[in-house]
């Protein structure tokens, strides 16, 4: 019988030759820990592998750990086809010249709104920039929400679509964890299957919390695997929450669904 998500390291063996396609997620930059041997740090770097490319949502905030980390989990960074970049903050920003240095040609994803000089500058180090607009595909089964912005910041996350619903794959969730569900859901007409990354509740006040878990649950959410900027107390209030369909995330996890 298939497992539908795992975190367990010893899920590497899908992939191989006659397995079925699937989307396997791992989180290579977190101030959350899972997995013990790698370097924690404040920002968020996951890489997204689907059959025919691997993109890389978000770079940590600096280059050394990311690489460091991804060597650790026997994750090539030749490999990498595509930077997705959420939003400009430095925790998710901060990596990306050492891999460009290492991978001048690649793609990289940026939403509307970002600064003329950042790419520019992204453009002067070889990559391929390209501006990715609501449901703006990625490759197959892979999409962006677009920039949706908040005081300032613009954000964008990505969609991808299983045969269970969406997998929606967060920065900092700076516009608001459950209004970037909700774009996810208008965009693709689907329902949540499970949500990861900084869901930003780490100020949030108990009540906020519950308001948003209450909003998450009546959406229809299935699975949360929240880190990053979550904060422990709204972290301990998904879990209660979600029981059983409550993911273990944190640096070192891979959680593999099939498509
Ligand atoms: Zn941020
Ligand atoms: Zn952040």
């Amino acid at each position: 019988m298939m497992v539908l998500i795992t975190t367990a390291a010893t899920s590497v063996e899908s992939g191989a030759a006659g397995e079925k396609p699937c989307l396997r997620l791992t989180v290579l930059f977190d101030n959350v820990s899972h997995r013990p041997g790698l370097v924690p740090g404040w920002g968020f770097s996951c890489l997204v592998e689907v059959p025919g490319k691997t993109i890389l949502f978000d770079t940590g905030a600096d280059g050394g750990t990311l690489l460091a980390n991804m060597k650790r989990l026997g994750v090539n960074p030749d490999g990498i086809a595509a930077v997705f970049l959420s939003h400009i903050h430095g925790d998710h920003t901060g990596g990306l010249g050492a891999l460009l240095a290492r991978r001048p040609g690649i793609q990289v994803f940026l939403p509307e709104g970002f600064p003329a000089s950042f790419r520019r500058a992204v453009t002067e180090r070889g990559a391929d920039v390209r501006t990715v607009g609501a449901g703006g595909r990625l490759a197959d089964h892979v999409t962006g929400t677009g920039g949706l912005s908040k005081d300032g910041i613009v954000e964008q996350s990505l969609i991808v679509e299983t045969p269970q619903g969406l997998v929606v794959v967060t920065g900092c969730a700076h516009p608001g964890i459950a209004r970037i569900v909700e774009t996810a859901e208008r965009l693709t007409g689907k329902k949540s299957h499970l949500l990861l990354g900084g869901f930003h509740l780490g100020g949030a006040s108990r009540t906020g919390i519950q308001a948003i878990v209450a909003r998450l649950r009546s959406l229809g959410v299935r699975k949360v695997a929240p880190s990053h900027c979550t904060g422990e107390a709204a972290t301990a209030l998904f879990r209660q929450a979600w029981g059983h369909d409550f993911v273990e995330a944190g640096l070192g996890a891979v959680i593999v669904v099939p498509l």
